[in-house]
């Protein structure tokens, strides 16, 4: 066996720097804690190529004199905190003095920085590890910082890095954080020149949360705010007419400090159970304050995971806060009408309504209804329930059309229609809200529908026969089949039938979001949807898909978004395209519980045969089952 050998400072740094500093965001990350911890009023970064060329934060903080130079590039040096008791006690940001020796490792960093009342400045310098001395340089009060082709001496973590969209994705994402939980401070990003967000000092994180994601979604914001002894919990979390779906618009900060906690998420899904679809997730902004010894933020290199001392106290205070406040609220106020309806009269008339059923439905929820429309007033609770949501929501004219190519414009299903059926739900089981969404759609025994090649059963299966059997298929499987296969041949033919918006839409994204909009542009474009950079992170739709024109603009788009993120996290990227069509089809497709006319039972099974892989939809679920006739006598005892 070699001989133990004490590691040399430079590597044991490279090590350490692994730890803390993954790519460019974990830079501007560190960066801006400290200019926070330095007690800046405005801070201004400036990236270049994602980051990984030019990572530059100027603060106006109280800055740093020629020994402060020194010891700060110095690894396990701190201003932050003086024994290992104050670890218990961490009021700031830093307090392992790693952040600045791990960047100067793995870069080469220029620091240049002025104490309020001194007559000039100083610059240190640290290339890979080798730092120069510290010489006096002409510089404004307070630190400015570059970090220039971070990871030059570390080939293996350059080549993980991400192409430059990506990196400012997640760049941007750090300085979100920061940004949204220090509202006071003046905050301005820009990458390659452009500027991203100039995000002048307010008054409340509200108003900064309306500056990065949009006034729409900050006028949705219900506050939140509790105390369970030491531990006090306030913020905002969404209407749940707005939602995610992935967790990512959900930012918790304990004491200041952005973290991702697992509990705490759960919770958050539980507060809003009943209320959203599944596979959608709230929006939320939460503040934890708790006393420092009671949470232990050293366990993670980055600090982004935690220990509380007592979590089960903090799920519940979290978990019985939302829910409280939801029972209080009236949430049918928030309704508005869907935007970027392609009518404008029939939008309000549409805005109206929705607004009207949805107050209803919750006052009949919450039993203060004064009587139910008479045609409807049956014995059961279930059964009236069901009566008041057919009657106010499944339009009369019966049943989908199957290509919905020539349907006229509606809500997004994710939105009014089924939240509100949710909310009755979990209304209806009062407190807590147990139900899902689902199960209120009760499918109410009917007629089978036939025509001449088939029959349809419990509104979801076809069932038919060919020469080997009866088949039985999912028909929204087979749809889905169908569509891709229609859809993929209009894209490769360049003929897909586009709906053009008669005023464009600008949707709000998240930073990693529009960027991977923007960036997928072209492909977008094969599909028939058009978007322009509009500012900031927004993006402006003009145009989508026809088959798609049951979704809202902007729903349309963040699904596809989702699809976008979700896919370039994928290792074996597949074709991008292919997963936008197959994400297109199942959209656009009937779902199982849509009762089908005779015709278009027969307009599926005929389609069917023109499909070479009709018997699997593009997921690779089966789209069908074969009962052989060998089977069925077998089974009959016929043999
Ligand atoms: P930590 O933040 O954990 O203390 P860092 O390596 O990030 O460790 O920073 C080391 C020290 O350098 C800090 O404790 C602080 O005293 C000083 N420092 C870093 N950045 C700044 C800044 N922007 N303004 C003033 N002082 C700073
Ligand atoms: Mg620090």
């Amino acid at each position: 066996m070699p001989a133990i050998r004490q590691l040399p400072p430079s590597v044991v740094n490279k090590i350490a720097a692994g730890e803390v500093i993954e790519r460019p965001a974990s830079v501007v990350k560190e960066l801006l804690e400290n200019s926070v911890d330095a007690g800046a009023s405005r801070i201004d970064v400036a990236l270049g190529q994602g980051g990984t060329d030019l990572i530059r934060v100027v603060d106006d903080g109280c800055g740093m004199n020629a020994a402060d130079l020194l010891l700060a590039i110095a690894s396990h040096a701190t201003s932050k905190i003086a024994s290992a008791d104050d670890l218990f006690h961490v009021s700031t940001f830093g307090f392992r003095g790693e952040a600045l020796a791990s960047i100067g490792e793995v870069s080469h960093l220029v620091i240049r920085s002025r104490e309020r009342d001194a007559d000039a400045g100083y610059e240190i310098e640290v290339d890979g590890g080798r730092r120069s001395d510290v010489a006096p340089c002409g510089c404004l009060v307070g630190t400015a910082i570059e970090v220039r082709n971070l990871f030059f001496n570390t080939p293996v973590r350059r080549k993980f890095l991400r192409a430059s969209q990506t990196e400012i994705g997640h760049a941007s994402e750090a300085f979100t954080r920061l940004a949204l939980a220090h509202p006071r401070v003046h905050f301005t990003l820009r990458h390659n020149e452009r500027l991203l967000y100039d995000l002048p000092q307010v008054a409340s994180r509200r108003e900064r949360i309306g500056a990065f994601f949009g006034r729409d979604l900050e006028s949705s914001l219900i506050s939140i705010e509790n105390r369970d002894g030491e531990v006090r919990i306030h913020g905002f979390v969404a209407d749940p007419v707005h939602s995610r779906g992935n967790n990512r618009m959900q930012y918790l900060f304990l004491n200041g400090r952005h973290i991702r906690d697992r509990a705490l998420q759960h919770a958050l899904g539980e507060a809003y159970r009943g209320l959203l679809l599944s596979g959608r997730y709230p929006i939320a902004f939460l503040w934890l304050e708790m006393p420092a010894e009671t949470v232990d933020v050293n366990v993670h290199p980055t600090k982004l995971e935690v220990r509380f001392a007592d979590s089960g106290r903090i799920y519940s205070l979290l978990l019985g806060t939302i829910r409280k406040k939801f029972l209080a609220t009236d949430l049918t106020a928030r309704v508005q009408a869907p935007l970027g309806a392609l009518e404008p009269g029939a939008e309000a008339a549409d805005g109206a309504a929705v607004t009207r059923h949805r107050s209803e439905l919750v006052n009949w929820a919450k039993g203060t209804l004064a009587a139910a429309p008479a045609s409807t007033v049956t014995t059961g609770d279930e059964q009236s329930s069901q009566s008041l949501l057919e009657l106010q929501f499944d339009r009369p004219g019966g049943p989908l059309e199957l290509t919905r190519l020539d349907r006229a414009w509606e809500p997004a299903p994710t939105s009014p229609r089924l939240e509100q059926a949710g909310e009755a739900a979990g209304r209806r089981a009062g407190y807590p809200l147990v139900e899902p969404a689902a199960p209120t759609r009760v499918d109410p025994p009917q007629p089978a529908s036939r025509s001449h090649l088939g029959f349809q059963i419990h509104n979801r299966y076809l069932v038919t026969e060919n020469a080997d059997g009866m088949v039985v298929i999912d028909q929204h499987a087979l749809h889905e089949r169908i569509l891709y296969e229609q859809l993929r041949e209009k894209v490769l033919a360049e003929e897909i039938e586009t709906q053009r918006l008669l005023v464009p839409e600008p949707v709000s994204l998240s930073p990693a979001e529009s960027a991977a909009a923007l960036d997928a542009k072209e492909v977008l474009a094969q599909l028939g949807i058009e978007v322009e950079p509009f500012g900031g992170d927004t993006v402006l739709v003009s145009s989508y898909p026809a088959m798609l024109a049951n979704l809202a603009p902007a729903e349309m788009l963040r699904q596809v978004v989702e699809q976008l993120v979700s896919s370039s996290k994928t290792p074996e990227r597949r074709d991008l395209l292919d997963d936008l069509l197959h994400m297109i089809a199942c959209k656009a497709a009937i779902k199982a519980g849509d009762r089908l006319a005779p015709e278009e039972v027969t307009a599926l099974l005929e389609q069917r045969h023109h499909y070479q892989d009709s018997h699997h939809c593009p997921h690779g679920r089966p789209t069908a089952l074969v009962f052989t006739r060998e089977e069925l006598d077998r089974r009959f005892k016929r043999t």
